[in-house]
C-alpha cells in the first residue's frame, strides 16, 4: 500500500485524445489528488497536468491543446499532490528523444518523484549511446529493488514519430492491463476502464494482464513484447481487497468475486451460521459500509442464506474523508457523509462489512448512528486481516492502527479493537488462509506482507 496511481496509455490513429479521456476517468479511484496527460505524434510531445480530479484538470482549454493527429497518449490519476511530484514527468534533456512517463509504483532510494529515478537511468544509458529500447531495458535491470507499472510516450525528434512503451516490474506488485483492437493499443492499471471502450463499440482481439518483468513497445502501428526479467510474482493482495474496482479482472480474478469469497471465508472462519442462528429470520440484517464493504456483504449474506440489504447511504459528492488529517474533522465528515436507513436496521442485530478498520473513525461513526437509528447490536466484519506490518512502500506518516497488535491472536485483536470502538459489539477479521483462498491464486504469487511479514524483496 503506497501512494496510489492509476496509469493509462493509448496508441491509436483514431481519436486517441477522446479515448484517453474515457480511460483516464476509469482509473480515478486510484488517485484523486492530481491528473495529467502527455500527448505525442509526428509534431511534438506535450504535457498537461495539475492538481485535482480528471474533470477539474481537463477542461475545455485542453481540447485546443491536443494535436488532432497525435496518436500516443499516456496519463495518470494520482494520490500525489506535491508541486514537483505531479506526473507525467517529461524529459527534454536528450537531443533526439524527448519522453514523458507516469508510473504506479515505488522506488526505495527515490529523490523526488518516482518517475525521476527511471528517467535518470534512461538518460544515463542514452548518453552511453544505447538505443532507446536498450536504455529502457537497462533501467529495468537497474531498478530491481523497485516496483512499477509504467507507461511512457517517446517522441523521436530525428524520425519525427512517437512510440508508446509500457512495462511492469518482475514482481507485478501493481496491476497493468492491455487490450488491442486492430492497430490501436490500450493500457490501463485495471481492466474496467478499458472495458468501457467495448461498450462504445471497440472490438478487442487481445486483452490481458501485462506479464511481470515484460516490456511492450508500440511503434509504427506494431507491438513488440519482450520478457526482460523473469517473473517473480508477488501481486499486492490489497488490490483485490480494496484498491481495485469491483468490475475489474486482475490476473484473471474478478475483484467482485474475490470480495464475495472473502465474505464466504468470514462466515466459515467464525462459524457465523451457528453464531447468528437465533437471529436469522427477522432479527438479523447484513449491510455494507459503502462502497468498500459492498461485495463482501453480498458474500456474507450468501454464506448465511439471507439477502444483503442497504442500511448506510453514502453521499458520493463529499470527497474522501479518509485523507483528512484532523481526527475531529474526519469524524464530522464521516457523520455527514453516511446516513442510516432507519427502516432497515430498527430493532435488528446489524452485521456490517468493510475491508478494513484503520483508525476506526468511519466504523465507529457509522456504528454509533446505526444504534441511534434503533439497531440492537452491531457486529463489524472486516474482510481483510489485522495489519501487523506497515507496507514497505508506505510513507512513514501513513496512518496505522496496528502496532498494538504485536503478539496477540486474531480474537484478542478483535476484542481490543471492539473495546476501543464503544458502539461496536464485536469485530471479526479474516485470516490469511481465507484471504488467499478467496483470491484463488498460488500463495507464492501473492504479497501479503502487511499481514504475514513475508517481504517479497528479501
Ligand atoms: P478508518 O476510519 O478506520 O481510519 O478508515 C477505514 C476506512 O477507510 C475503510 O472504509 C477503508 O475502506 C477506507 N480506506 C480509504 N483509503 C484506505 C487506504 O489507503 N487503506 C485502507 N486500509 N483503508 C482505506
Ligand atoms: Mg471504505
Amino acid at each position: 500500500m503506497s501512494v496510489m496511481q492509476g496509469v493509462i496509455g493509448v496508441y491509436s490513429h483514431n481519436d486517441a485524445s477522446t479515448k484517453s479521456h474515457y480511460i483516464l476517468y476509469g482509473v480515478q479511484h486510484r488517485g484523486q489528488e492530481s491528473s495529467g496527460l502527455t500527448t505525442a505524434g509526428n509534431h511534438s510531445i506535450r504535457t498537461w497536468k495539475g492538481k485535482g480530479l480528471v474533470s477539474n484538470v481537463f477542461d475545455e482549454k485542453f481540447a485546443s491543446f491536443t494535436h488532432p493527429t497525435d496518436y500516443v497518449i499516456i496519463g495518470v490519476a494520482s494520490g500525489e499532490n506535491s508541486n514537483n511530484g505531479i506526473a507525467p514527468v517529461e524529459s527534454r534533456e536528450h537531443d533526439r528523444y524527448h519522453f514523458s512517463l507516469a508510473l504506479d509504483g515505488y522506488f526505495p532510494e527515490k529523490q523526488g518523484p518516482n518517475e525521476y529515478m527511471f528517467k535518470k537511468s534512461i538518460l544515463m544509458h542514452l548518453e552511453k549511446g544505447d538505443s532507446f529500447v536498450d536504455a529502457f531495458k537497462a533501467a529495468m535491470k537497474e531498478h530491481r529493488d523497485s516496483y512499477y507499472s509504467l507507461v511512457m510516450a517517446v517522441w523521436d525528434r530525428r524520425e519525427r514519430k512517437s512510440m508508446l512503451i509500457a512495462a511492469r516490474d518482475e514482481r507485478g506488485i501493481r496491476p497493468l492491463y492491455m487490450a488491442q483492437s486492430g492497430d490501436s493499443f490500450y493500457f490501463a492499471s485495471e481492466s474496467a476502464p478499458i472495458d468501457v471502450l467495448e461498450n462504445m463499440g471497440e472490438e478487442f482481439t487481445v486483452r490481458k494482464d501485462v506479464v511481470p518483468g515484460s516490456l511492450l513497445v508500440v511503434c509504427d502501428d506494431k507491438i513488440t513484447e519482450e520478457q526482460v526479467l523473469a517473473p517473480r510474482r508477488a501481486h499486492c493482495v490489497f488490490e483485490w481487497v480494496y484498491f481495485g474496482r469491483p468490475d475489474s479482472v486482475i490476473e484473471g480474478k474478478t475483484v467482485h468475486v474475490v470480495r464475495k469469497r472473502l465474505g464466504h471465508g468470514l462466515v466459515e472462519l467464525h462459524e457465523l451460521n451457528e453464531k447468528y442462528g437465533d437471529h436469522k429470520g427477522n432479527g438479523l440484517v447484513v449491510i455494507p459500509v459503502p462502497d468498500s464493504g459492498r461485495s463482501v456483504s453480498t458474500g456474507v449474506a450468501e454464506g448465511l442464506g439471507v439477502t444483503a440489504d442497504e442500511g448506510v447511504i453514502k453521499n458520493a459528492y463529499m470527497g474522501r474523508t479518509y485523507i483528512i488529517d484532523d481526527p475531529k474533522y474526519r469524524k464530522i465528515a464521516s457523520d455527514l457523509k453516511h446516513n442510516i436507513i432507519r427502516k432497515t436496521v430498527e430493532g435488528k442485530k446489524v452485521v456490517i462489512t468493510d475491508d478494513s478498520i484503520v483508525r476506526g473513525t468511519v466504523s465507529e461513526s457509522i456504528a454509533k448512528n446505526l444504534r441511534q437509528a434503533g439497531a440492537t447490536e452491531v457486529d463489524f466484519l472486516v474482510s481483510y486481516a489485522p495489519i501487523f506490518y506497515p507496507c514497505f512502500s508506505d510513507p512513514p506518516d501513513k496512518p496505522l492502527a496496528a502496532q498494538a497488535f504485536e503478539g496477540k491472536s486474531m480474537e484478542e485483536i478483535g476484542e481490543l479493537v471492539a473495546e476501543n470502538l464503544p458502539s461496536i459489539d464485536g469485530v471479526l477479521y479474516n485470516s490469511e488462509d481465507k484471504i488467499i483462498w478467496a483470491v484463488d491464486l498460488p500463495k507464492e504469487h501473492i504479497c501479503t506482507y502487511c499481514i504475514s511479514g513475508c517481504n517479497p524483496f528479501r
